[in-house]
């Protein structure tokens, strides 16, 4: 693929306040990309519906870069991706090898992993004429990456892959790969966070993780979503008996899973930066899809009773 350093460089100044790159990153990040070592990126599709990839893709900007397609195959050196790359069939895998063998790389991995019928459940490409399944993708590129990046609940913590009765099995990664993940859920991933943690793995800095591999400046840096809401009561806010009478009222009797999630989300989604494009915004109560919990047993719009520890 294509690979121009400086589109990136350019994005990433475009979006540094709003997922807190600072100029320091971003020099540094110009000249770690300069070497001809420079990590790769290596991503793979699991259980999902691939909303995360799809939520990276519709990221927009009214100036070039114009989208994230754009920064990814003209900016990093994106080695594969299913949704987006050129190259299909035995071409792709083929790629795939020869980038992880040529090294360093960071492995993102969108989707959760079907551990039943011989993990069968999901194949994810062909190689030498082998149908090759996520599991044992995930199995074979783990060991030798640089670092895990788990964009999506499904691949943090098996979210709706591995809700109800789980007939497939599947699992997380770091419950595969007993490989520590740096996780960066949602339901989906919020385009401007897993920007943010790709250029932090590729700059090599330190990324400190809360107890289920989250980073805490992206989902502890404010408190939980409620307290942080304009709706809250505590401020003013009135309660909403339905969804009929519910625009700039509280949603805790829809459903609002807000007093149980930690996340930086209000106002910070959609490339809208303090433009009220966040769930709430939109009167569609918080799911929780940050949680190791989500999507949990209960319906999305019944009063939220969170599950016993
Ligand atoms: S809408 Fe949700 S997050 Fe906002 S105040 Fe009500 S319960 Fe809290
Ligand atoms: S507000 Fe709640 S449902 Fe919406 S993205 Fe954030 S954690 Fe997920």
């Amino acid at each position: 693929m294509q690979i121009s350093r400086r589109n990136f460089l350019k994005y990433c100044t475009m979006s540094a306040a709003s997922i807190g790159l600072t100029r320091l990153d971003l020099e540094a990040l110009a000249a770690v990309l300069a070497k001809p070592d420079a990590p790769t990126v290596l991503w793979l599709h699991g259980s999902s519906c691939t909303g995360c990839s799809v939520s990276l893709l519709n990221y927009v900007s009214d100036t070039a870069p114009h989208d994230i397609t754009e920064v990814l195959t003209q900016s990093i050196n994106l080695a594969f991706h299913p949704t987006i790359m050129a190259l299909s069939g035995e071409a792709s895998s083929a790629a795939l090898h020869q980038a992880a063998a040529a090294g360093p790389y960071v492995l993102v991995i969108e989707g959760g992993i079907p551990m039943a019928y011989g993990g069968h459940a999901c194949v994810v490409y062909s190689y030498n004429g082998h149908e090759v399944t996520m599991q044992e993708a995930v199995q074979r590129f783990a060991p030798g990456a640089a670092a895990i990046l788990c964009v999506g609940t499904c691949s943090s913590y098996g979210g709706i892959p591995h809700a109800g009765s789980n007939p497939t099995g599947v699992v997380n990664v770091r419950e595969l790969t007993g490989r520590p993940t740096i996780n960066i859920p949602g339901c989906p991933a919020n385009p401007s966070w897993v920007i943010w943690a790709v250029v932090q793995l590729i700059l090599g800095n330190p990324v400190p993780l809360d107890s289920v591999g989250r980073p805490v400046f992206l989902y502890h840096a404010n408190g939980t979503i409620h307290q942080n809401c304009p709706r809250n009561p505590a401020v003013g806010g009135e309660e909403a008996a339905g969804f009929e009478d519910c625009h700039h009222k509280c949603l805790i009797n829809l459903g609002c899973r807000g007093p149980f999630t930690e996340a930086k989300c209000e106002n910070c989604w959609n490339g809208k930066e303090g433009q009220g494009h966040w769930c709430i915004g939109v009167n569609a109560p918080c799911h929780g899809c940050v949680e190791p919990t989500f999507p949990g047993p209960q319906s999305f719009y019944e009063p939220y009773l969170p599950e016993s520890p």
